[in-house]
């Protein structure tokens, strides 16, 4: 999506050799128009699949998830990685390594908003190893939610996370596939069309 390679370009911070800092437009700072566009990205490209819920992790997903809830018609559930007070039994729960802080977090949702009935559109903000992505694939097993397909905002594809999801035979859609890194400069993949 050339809008977003664009505001990469411009606005991204490459952090050692595999970290990408995008604070001032999605993981910070939001910029709602580019939300906006895409969510709709998104939409446009699951629009045919019968999806009947978006499922995504907090923080940084809830965003262009939202927006694709929207063009799409759909709820949106966000797998929430704290304690909280008020979601406390009654949950489908599942560890997620996390590739940016080296913990490994408990990600659980209510049973009372996933569901057998559901065909599920799995979005996140980035996708690096693929923990978070396969995390909520286990969400879905255990509700036993069939899934539509997989939406990505920015992907390293020098990473394993793409592999391995397509291994299991999923649709991933990812707006951004970044090839490299070099000398701190971002390298996209090139290809039209990045199924
Ligand atoms: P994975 O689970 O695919 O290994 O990593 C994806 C998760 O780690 C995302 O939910 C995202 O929060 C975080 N993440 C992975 N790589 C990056 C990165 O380069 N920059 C930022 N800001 N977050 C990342």
């Amino acid at each position: 999506m050339k809008l977003l390679e664009e505001r990469i370009l411009k606005d991204g911070v490459v952090l050692g050799k595999d970290v990408l800092k995008v604070d001032s437009f999605l993981n910070h700072q939001i910029d709602p128009v580019l939300m906006q566009a895409m969510g709709d990205e998104f939409a446009r490209y699951f629009s045919d699949k019968g999806i009947t819920k978006i499922l995504t992790v907090e923080t940084s997903g809830i965003a262009p998830s939202v927006f694709a809830g929207l063009a799409l018609g759909v709820p949106v559930v966000f797998a929430r990685k704290h304690k909280s007070l008020t979601l406390t039994d009654n949950l489908y729960t599942t560890s997620v390594y996390s590739f940016t802080k080296d913990t490994t977090n408990e990600i659980a949702i209510s049973r009372n908003y996933l569901d057998s009935n559901d065909h599920v559109l799995l979005i996140d903000d980035f996708l690096a190893n693929g923990q978070a992505a396969k995390g909520l694939v286990d969400i879905c097993e255990q509700a036993e939610a069939s899934i539509a397909g997989i939406g990505i905002v920015i992907e390293k594809s020098f990473q394993s996370g793409r592999k391995d999801l397509e291994k299991l035979e999923f649709d991933i859609l990812s707006l951004a596939r970044i090839r490299a890194f070099e000398d701190g400069v971002v390298k996209f993949v090139e290809e039209e069309g990045n199924k």
